[in-house]
């Protein structure tokens, strides 16, 4: 067959589904949409012509999402997922050129790179997961292309200041594009939109998948220069947020309350969650403005094992470089989170006795 070498040796990406009855793997919302949001979607749903195609791109998300964000409508780009807008940026500004990223992160940069066949240029992050932002600038100065960080980061949960974001933030323009992924920013209440403003080479990418609770519905957008938005939609294919996307979308844009008493509530729950594993004998939770806490165990495979006996479904991270025995939980509902630390807690206490 004729399948390109680079997609060849392309190792997919790393998930297994798993039917635990607590879920805790994939840093979703533990609830649901709220029915009001339900009902208005079904009902913009009803009242549309499903026959017709949908707009060339969702002018009326675009609208909603520019006044969530006091942004430039024409800046605003919606995808299927936020995912499809990551790999359209490497389309644009990875392919012949380079990907910059940190180690480690969100495993869907270096996926694309690799696929697209872009140079992946991967930093190891320093001590504490800091942002090394000296050596990122340096790494860019002698290439182009397309840089990701995450900010909160992923899968570590921290955030990275300011002052480790300049060096790289001051070689966007002509020869970088610099990417924030703020996936986890209405959990930190963190912004990037001033430097994005400032610096027609940066962007923000946001996902409706964790706070708004949509994971199902697959909705992302990025914030930029209309000028970049221009050449970031050629990247995309015609018509590809469907009416269905964008009437739940629109539904919950309307009806965004929902959204901040649920990033209080994890806010609590993360703090009890990380207090509860730090209270178990061997185990290291690591700070985390996000929805999930990443967590350092003394045998991580027999731990996620156990978890699994016990129902409880977590994700591995202890395959990654720096991530040695980690796990990462993600924040539930607070009975999850109580299973979830009484599982672990009987796990450890077995593996304590040898059984
Ligand atoms: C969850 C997540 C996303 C969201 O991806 P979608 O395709 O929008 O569901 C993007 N970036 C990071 C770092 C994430 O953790």
């Amino acid at each position: 067959m004729s399948i390109r070498p680079s997609v060849r040796a392309l190792t997919r990406y790393h998930f297994t589904p798993r039917t635990s009855s607590v879920k805790l793997d994939q840093n979703e919302s533990p609830f649901d949409l709220p029915e009001v949001v339900k009902a208005a979607a079904l009902e913009r749903l009803q009242a549309s012509a499903w026959q017709r195609y949908p707009d060339l791109y969702p002018r009326a998300v675009q609208e909603a999402i520019a006044a969530r964000h006091r942004w430039d409508p024409d800046g605003v780009v919606v995808t299927n997922g936020s995912n499809v807008l990551l790999q359209a940026l490497v389309i644009v500004a990875g392919i012949g050129q380079s990907v910059l990223t940190v180690a480690p992160t969100f495993s869907v940069y270096a996926l694309q790179a690799r696929l697209l066949g872009a140079e992946l240029v991967e930093v190891p992050l320093d001590e504490g997961f800091a942002l090394p932002g000296n050596a990122l600038a340096e790494a860019a100065s002698r290439r182009r292309g397309v840089a990701f960080i995450a900010n909160p980061a992923a899968p570590t949960g921290n955030l990275h200041p300011r002052e480790q974001l300049a060096p790289l933030v001051e070689r966007a323009g002509e020869d970088w594009l610099v990417v924030i992924d703020e996936a986890y920013a209405d959990f930190a209440g963190s912004d990037h939109l001033d430097l994005v403003a400032r610096n027609p080479g940066v962007l923000s990418v946001r996902t409706m998948s964790k706070a708004f609770a949509m994971a199902g519905t697959r909705v992302g957008y990025g914030l930029m220069s209309p000028d970049l938005a221009t050449e970031v939609r050629k990247a995309l294919l015609p018509f590809s947020l469907s009416s269905l996307q964008a009437a739940v979308a629109l539904a919950a844009l309307e009806r965004p309350e929902y959204v901040r008493e649920r990033v209080a509530l994890t806010a609590q729950e993360r703090q009890r969650l990380s207090d509860g594993l730090r209270d178990l004998p061997g185990v290291v939770p690591f700070p985390s403005v996000t929805n999930f806490v990443l967590f350092r165990v003394p045998d991580a495979p027999r731990v996620y094992d156990g978890l699994l006996q016990r129902d409880v479904a977590v994700r591995r991270q202890d395959h990654l470089t720096g991530l040695e025995g980690c796990l990462r939980v993600s924040v539930g509902a607070p009975h999850e989170n109580d299973i979830f630390l009484d599982a672990l807690q009987d796990v450890l206490s077995k593996e304590a006795i040898g059984g």
